[in-house]
């Protein structure tokens, strides 16, 4: 018993360390700040509970919050499912396939990746989300794309309902004189009048979370296109960069080889299904996955000990073309850059035209990659980040790679 009692208290500790963290903090302020005063100003001023419509309206209100809140804490307690420790495939001879996390004292198994803020290593990982403070992978992808979904939709009711109860509210109480537009927000105006009258401090409070419920629709709606890709091609975001490192590496060696991804199984629907269940628990053990014909178990293993054993190529070489601050969100790099950049902790790094940069993975818009300094001057510091793609170029491969390069550092 007293065992049992010690390791609930000890999953409430883990439960509350996850939580305390400005990630959650600040997502969890926004749904209630948005969902409370949604309630509020339907209840009170634009859709009153004593009709029927209204009631309907609050309990679809009250429904979006209790979704979007169940599928946020489920996404970040349930988390994205750990190799366990010491694990090690079943047959000793695919030990050779695979990579070895000293950390963990495990094998990698397929498709998982350790990731340094869990410090353990994450079954199908596709990036550690600091906005549920844990990793986003193989358990908790169906409710984390769930949230995604549901967060816009939710902020969309909530908008409309902001803007409505707004527009309602002041447009009895405009006065237009010969050079001057008055609003009188002393008197209630509805009929029958409200228990609260609709003063400016309501004013205030919905437009501010008229303004974030708007934010939120963008940017998480962006979140959500860009993991309905990911389980849709059952490629997440490392395996993309696996894959544009694998077609450069064939391109550079010129093997022959063609690069199947192997997990994606040729339908959307087929993909789909393995994320979202019924019962809510994805599809196999996280540890072993089906793949398409022509590939087996270890084809992305293989691939990625290839590239690990090829540095060369491991990180691909990129010269930047334009300045770059190195600010979280570029203006001057285009609306896309603005709007899709990394959402994590990790550093930016500013760019000066003419730099050369080593990446070692990349989203749509932005790669992470460490610049290549003159070791004697800069002191062994090494500067790593994210920069916005659009500000470099790849260097293409040639024999005589290393000699331009050297050329141009002496010029400077
Ligand atoms: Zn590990
Ligand atoms: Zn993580």
């Amino acid at each position: 018993m007293g065992a049992r009692r010690g390791r609930r208290a000890a999953a409430a500790l883990r439960g509350a360390r996850r939580l305390c963290h400005w990630g959650p903090l600040v997502a969890l302020a926004v749904v209630a700040v948005c969902s409370a005063t949604a309630l509020a100003d339907a209840a009170l001023w634009y859709w009153p509970l004593d009709t029927a419509g209204g009631s309907v309206n609050f309990i679809v209100l009250l429904n979006w919050t209790v979704m979007i809140l169940y599928n946020y804490f489920n996404a970040m307690f349930v988390g994205p499912g750990y190799v366990p420790l010491g694990w090690a495939p079943e047959k000793s001879q695919d030990c050779m396939y695979l990579q070895y996390c000293k950390v963990c004292q495990s094998y990698k198994a397929p498709r998982s990746h350790h990731c340094r803020k869990c410090n353990r290593c994450v079954m199908k990982m596709d990036h550690h989300c600091p906005w549920i403070n844990n990793c986003c992978g193989y358990q908790n992808h169906a409710s984390f794309t769930l949230f995604l979904l549901l967060a816009p939709l939710g902020c969309i009711h909530a908008s409309f309902i902001f803007v409505m109860t707004m527009y309602t509210q002041l447009y009895n109480r405009i006065s237009f004189g010969w050079s001057s537009v008055k609003i009188d927000m002393s008197a209630a105006k509805r009929d029958p009048r409200p228990i609260i009258p609709f003063g400016l401090s309501a004013f205030a409070a919905s437009l501010f979370a008229l303004g974030l419920a708007l934010g939120t629709t963008i940017a998480v709606g962006m979140l959500f296109i860009i993991q309905m890709k990911v389980i849709l091609t059952n490629k997440t975001s490392i395996e993309s960069w696996i894959e544009e490192k694998a077609k450069d590496r064939i391109q550079y060696y010129q093997t022959g080889e063609t690069f199947i991804f192997p997990y994606d199984m040729g339908s959307k629907w087929k993909n789909f299904k393995q994320v979202f269940t019924w019962s809510g628990i994805p599809e196999g053990d996280g540890l072993d996955w089906p793949v398409r014909d022509g590939c087996h178990q270890y084809s992305l293993t293989i691939e990625q000990l290839k590239q690990k054993a090829d540095k060369r190529v491991r990180s691909v070489r990129y010269r930047a073309v334009e300045d770059y601050s190195g600010v979280c969100c570029p203006v001057t790099k285009g609306v896309k850059t603005f709007f899709t950049t990394p959402c994590t902790e990790e550093p930016r790094i500013a760019l000066s035209k003419g730099d050369l940069i080593l990446a070692t993975r990349g989203l749509k818009h932005w790669m992470y990659g460490e610049k290549i300094l003159d070791s004697a001057a800069d002191g062994g510091i090494r500067e790593r980040g994210w920069f916005p793609r659009k500000c470099v170029e790849k260097c293409q491969y040639d024999s005589e790679m290393d000699q331009p390069m050297d050329g141009e550092k002496k010029s400077r």
